[in-house]
């Protein structure tokens, strides 16, 4: 069985059938899904995905929606944040992190977001899940500063020095859709080095589709259902069988939400 470590159940692409893609997930081999609502006006219909069983569930704004062209955030959000993780004991705080590619980020913006956040995790005791986009060093800088309990360093793609330095400090490192390409040669040689008890997998749908879904990039609609079939490519690249990358990435998730209440 795997676990998608992160996705977006939220994204309107599955309004139609939020539910039936966790039991479909399910049926394929996914016992569990981390849904990762990216704005506060998505908690409350993730609350309601959280319901259905296999459904692990993280608040947090995403920065995407802090700063650049979609940034709708307001600072007030931090508050409800807070409300919302006193209330429904979330399993982790997420997707927080610094996107230093998007087009007119506002870094300043974005730090101060992330920031509050990590002192949200850190006061409630709970890992995170991490956007990490050219942003790799700000990130770290900010983590050495406020302990969290570690968490997912989502979509990993730095250097190998700098995933060292995130497996340092007690997190796991995301691989997906990217690294069922031949061409993403960076993102295949750290899934093939990493130590194996820091790597997850993850869809991050309804985005990153793989190979078997379009070309690169493309805008084919990723699903947590075929978590397996990725895995299975990523495994190939790893150079060990998929049941053994499944058990594997599969404790490395529970582990990292130990103590958590699912
Ligand atoms: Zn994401």
């Amino acid at each position: 069985m795997w676990i998608d470590s992160h996705c977006h159940l939220d994204a309107p692409e599955f309004d139609a059938y939020r539910a039936d893609v966790v039991m479909r997930s399910r049926a394929n081999g996914v016992s569990a899904i981390i849904n990762l609502p990216g704005h506060v006006d998505h908690f409350e219909q993730a609350k309601l995905t959280r319901q259905v069983h296999g459904v692990i569930t993280g608040y947090g704004i995403h920065p995407m929606w802090v700063a650049g062209p979609s940034g709708v955030s307001k600072r007030d959000d931090i508050a409800t944040l807070r409300t919302w993780v006193e209330r429904e004991k979330p399993d982790l705080i997420g997707e927080i992190g610094l996107d230093f590619f998007i087009p007119n980020f506002n870094q300043r913006e974005q730090e101060w977001f992330y920031v509050e956040q990590l002192k949200i995790a850190r006061d409630f005791d709970l890992p995170v899940s991490l956007h990490v986009r050219r942003s790799q060093d700000v990130l770290l800088k900010h983590l050495r500063k406020i302990k969290v309990r570690g968490g997912f360093a989502h979509a990993f793609n730095g250097s190998f020095q700098q995933a060292e330095e995130f497996v340092k400090l007690g997190f796991c490192l995301g691989f997906g859709g990217t690294a069922t390409f031949p061409q993403a040669q960076q993102i295949r040689r750290l899934l093939r080095e990493v130590p194996l008890e820091n790597i997850v997998v993850e869809t991050d749908a309804p985005d990153i589709p793989p190979s078997f879904l379009g070309t690169m990039g493309s805008q084919a609609r990723n699903s947590p259902e075929y978590l397996p079939q990725i895995g299975e490519m990523l495994a190939e690249v790893r150079g060990i069988s998929a049941k053994a990358f499944a058990a594997a990435t599969t404790s490395n998730v529970w582990r990292v939400l130990a103590g958590r209440s699912f």
